[in-house]
Parts: structure tokens; sequence; C-alpha cells
């Protein structure tokens, strides 16, 4: 590895910048948005499927034209700026939770386990490098339907196992109990949890709360606080800690705008995080040296992306 300790000035983060889960859309600002994570210093996006939640996909025709189009977004977005893109497709379990009802359930959950195999497709010829959305609903359902979700994530998971494929979850957010029954899940199945991502994801990153399942953590407010309070330095020291990325989940929904964080949020957080961390405990800091905050901001914009998800390009 090089040494990324010239990157952290100071002041500022001159390394790569990643931002672990990103969606686009033609219709929003798509490569605008793109260009303002790069003018801000980001320099490689997971892009995540996102389904038209205005027109459901109802065929596995329908789900396949939706593929194609986010990779043909993300040959755009290389095209048209310096960003490294990486892809996650997949079926969102709140389609599932929708169709339930349009379409049954039997129906329903066909489609989005084909969706799923259509995704490993992908994921074999090297198109995408994740799987999903994939998880349960995060709104409150029925016992019934809790357990079906619960069943078909299983599935879901047994088949990526077979092609180590790893996955980015969409779940409800209950605390530590939340990543912890999914870490129950992965063994269960057999699922290595260390491709087993927690999209979405509070700002705590001790192991208790993740259960070591990586992470990409929202970044809003109090995110910076809660990370530089969390972390364990002996497992960063001695390289066992679980990964750790930033996230947006910027949606580019022209109807939701502002409705999420937007695509310069990581860039300007990991330079707060610096400065956080570098602070002197006296001025509510951390104390750390730009030796030691280099590293791991190293850790979460590039080695944890590549551990995951393979170098960028
Ligand atoms: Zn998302």
């Amino acid at each position: 590895m090089e040494d990324p300790t010239p990157f952290w000035d100071g002041e500022k983060w001159t390394g790569p910048i990643t931002d672990g889960h990103m969606h686009l859309d033609r219709m929003g600002r798509f490569l605008d948005a793109a260009i303002d994570f790069e003018n801000a210093g980001g320099t490689r996006l997971i892009l995540v499927h996102k389904p038209d939640f205005n027109q459901l996909p109802e065929t596995i025709e329908d789900v396949s034209t939706a593929y194609l189009e986010t990779l043909a977004m993300a040959k755009d977005v290389r095209e048209a700026t310096n960003l490294g893109v990486q892809v996650v497709l997949g079926p969102h379990p709140v389609v599932w939770a929708h169709q339930l009802e349009s379409l049954g359930e039997e129906t329903a959950t066909e489609l989005h386990l084909s969706s799923v195999d259509l995704a490993l497709t992908h994921h074999q010829e090297g198109e995408c490098v994740a799987i999903g959305e994939i998880g349960r609903p995060h709104f409150p359902v029925s016992t019934e339907i809790w357990n079906k979700a619960n069943m078909m994530l299983e599935e879901v998971l047994r088949r990526c196992a077979s092609q180590n494929a790893p996955v980015q979850f969409h779940v409800e957010d209950r605390g530590a109990s939340t990543c912890q029954e999914l870490s129950e899940i992965c063994e269960k199945v057999n699922y290595p949890r260390s491709i087993a991502l927690r999209h979405y994801a509070p700002g705590d990153v001790s192991s208790s709360f993740t259960s070591n399942l990586p992470v990409t953590v929202s970044m809003g407010r109090g995110s910076i606080g809660k990370i530089a309070s969390t972390i364990d330095l002996d497992c960063l020291s001695d390289g066992t800690h679980s990964p750790v990325l930033m996230e947006t989940d910027y949606l580019d929904d022209p109807r939701r705008p502002g409705a999420v964080l937007g695509p310069r949020t990581v860039p300007k957080r990991t330079n707060e995080l610096g400065r956080h961390l570098q602070n002197p405990s006296n001025e509510g800091g951390l104390g750390w040296s730009h030796h030691q905050i280099a590293n791991f901001l190293w850790k979460i914009h590039r080695a944890w992306p590549d551990a995951l998800y393979g170098e960028c390009r």
C-alpha cells in the first residue's frame, strides 16, 4: 500500500473519496450530480440500481431493461467524468412488499428471486460488483409478511453465496438488533459476513453495534462525532476492523429535492472528520496525528471499498 499520509494536509483530504451508496436518474440531475460530487473531491461512486417506484417492474423483461439502463448510466458517468463507477444491481425489498398485493405473493416472490438471479448473471460477467439493495421493509408490516420477507432474504443470500457475490442490505433501523439478526441470517445460510454490507447505517461503528458487518454510514449531521467516538483503535491498527464506508443515498429524484443528502456531502464530511480527529481533546477532538488520520481516511475511501468490491478500473 502506498503511504497516504501526504493526502491529509492538516485541513483537507486530497486522496480518494468514495460514496458507498448513491443513485442517479436520467430524469433527475444525473451527470450534473456526478460532476458536483467530482468537483467537491469525489473520485469513486458505488452506483446502486433503483427501481422506478412510479411504474414498478412486472416482468423479468422489465427488470432487465431497468438493469441495463443503470449499467448505461454508469458508462455515461465514466465517459463524462474521471470518476470510477461500480454498479450494484438487485430488486428492492420495498418493491416486493408493494407487489404482494398488486401481483400476489407467489408472482411477486418469483419475480424478486429471478431478479436476483439476473443480477447474479451481470455479476458473473463483471458488470456489477454487488447485489442490492436487498433486505426487508424498513416500515412496520404484519408478522406474516415480516416472516416471509426474512425467508425470502435467506433464499436471496443462499443464491448470492453460491457466487460469493457481495450484497448491500436495505433494512429497518432497530439499532444493534438489526445488525445482529442480519448476522445470524448470514450464518444460518453460510453467507460470508465480510461482504454483507448494511447500507444507510447509523454512525455507531463499534462491533457491538454492527456485529462486525461492513457498513456504509449515512453521513447526515452528527455522523462525524458518532464515528469518531465509536471507532475501535485497536482493531483499526491490527487490521481487523470491519469495513466502514460513507454514503449519501442520494436519490436524484426531482420530486423529492432535499429529501436526502446531496452529492457533495461525503467529500465535505470527510474533511470535517479529519479535522475533528485532529483537534486536541481539550477542544473536543481526538488529537490524532496526520499519519493516523490519513490511514483511516484511506481505509474508508480506498482500502475497504477495494476489499468489498475490488479495485475500480
Ligand atoms: Zn438507496
